[in-house]
């Protein structure tokens, strides 16, 4: 017989079992009507202690909705979801805590068709941790350990989430592309410790220049992109002189006009594919090399 099949010992009585666990089990009713309430609420989660249990035993609809905030959406439409294809609920949303960061709590039910409606059986798990260490793990990942600046896989994510945003209102978008003239000169003369210095700043002093809205990330080696979201060609151009122009004349430790920038810049066209967008500003660099460095050519 399974371990698990053998019956718990008389003086442990489930009610105390579920009241003690890190966790909360629970029913949820939705009527036909759209009603909701949790008939069952029960668990020894600190969650508990900040929500109003009987007020959740008789109408959950307005609570819910107090409880989950800015993710009370995403929490419909999965019940919706769940309910409409009686699908296991499984998702997550953040509890606002009383002087105190919100908690992420993971819901996972099953429904079952009931005469009135539809009820939930399920869990809730406090996963405040975990969270947290899937966002250290996400910035990691997204991150330039140097210069940390966002990398060349966050760059792209970025850019296709705007390019599809431009594609589909018709604004502008523009990109630069950056290379450090030189660089490895800079290194042999000075040392590749203080061209790793030298990367460094510069990517504090190119985030100082450009708008808080524009994305600069290190694509690898001494070469930078920035991505600059409602921004046509022309107002790119001005950005990335100054750029250019503040950088050839700002001291790295060594004494001014030791680093310069060669930019190349394009404006993204309605619907073409990234590689196109991105080979255009690479040929512009290309041009900016050609053209003698320190400078900025655009490629329309
Ligand atoms: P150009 O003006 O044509 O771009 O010349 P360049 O010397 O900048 O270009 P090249 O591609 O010949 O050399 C790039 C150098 O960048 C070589 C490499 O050692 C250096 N580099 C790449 N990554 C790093 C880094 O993380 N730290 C340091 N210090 N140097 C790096
Ligand atoms: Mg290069
Ligand atoms: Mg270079």
């Amino acid at each position: 017989m399974p371990v698990n099949e053998i019956r718990a010992p008389q003086n442990v009585c489930a009610d105390q079992l579920v009241a003690a666990i890190p966790g909360v089990i629970f029913q949820f009713h939705r009527a036909h009507n759209g009603h909701m309430h949790f008939p069952y609420l029960e668990g020894g989660a600190a969650v508990l202690k900040h929500v109003d249990r009987e007020a959740l035993a008789k109408n959950a609809g307005e609570l819910v909705e107090q409880l989950t905030g800015k993710d009370h959406p995403k929490i419909m439409s999965a019940i919706e979801r769940s309910a409409r294809w009686m699908l296991p609920l499984t998702t997550r949303f953040r509890l606002p805590f009383p002087k105190a960061n919100p908690h992420w709590i993971a819901v996972s039910a099953q429904p079952e068709p009931v005469n009135d409606g539809i009820r939930w059986n399920g869990i809730m798990m406090d996963i405040s941790d975990q969270v947290i260490e899937e966002q250290r793990l996400r910035k990691l990942c997204d991150t330039d350990p140097l210069t940390e600046l966002p990398n060349r896989r966050k760059l792209m994510v970025h850019l296709t989430q705007l390019a599809s945003t431009s594609s589909r209102h018709g604004t502008p978008m523009t990109i630069m592309m950056i290379d450090i003239d030189h660089f490895k000169r800079l290194n042999d003369r000075w040392g590749h410790l203080h061209g790793d210095d030298v990367l460094k700043q510069l990517a504090v002093k190119a985030k100082s220049l450009l708008r808080c809205e524009d994305m600069v990330a290190r694509l690898g080696g001494e070469e930078f992109m920035v991505v600059l979201p409602l921004t046509p060609l022309q107002q790119c151009h001005t950005l990335a002189n100054r750029l250019c122009k503040t950088i050839s004349m700002h001291d790295f430790g060594m004494g001014e006009g030791h680093v310069t920038l060669s930019i190349g810049i394009a404006e993204y066209r309605c619907g073409e594919p990234l590689t196109s967008l991105i080979e255009r500003a690479d040929q512009a660099l290309y041009n900016a090399k050609d053209s003698g460095r320190n400078c900025v050519c655009l490629l329309r």
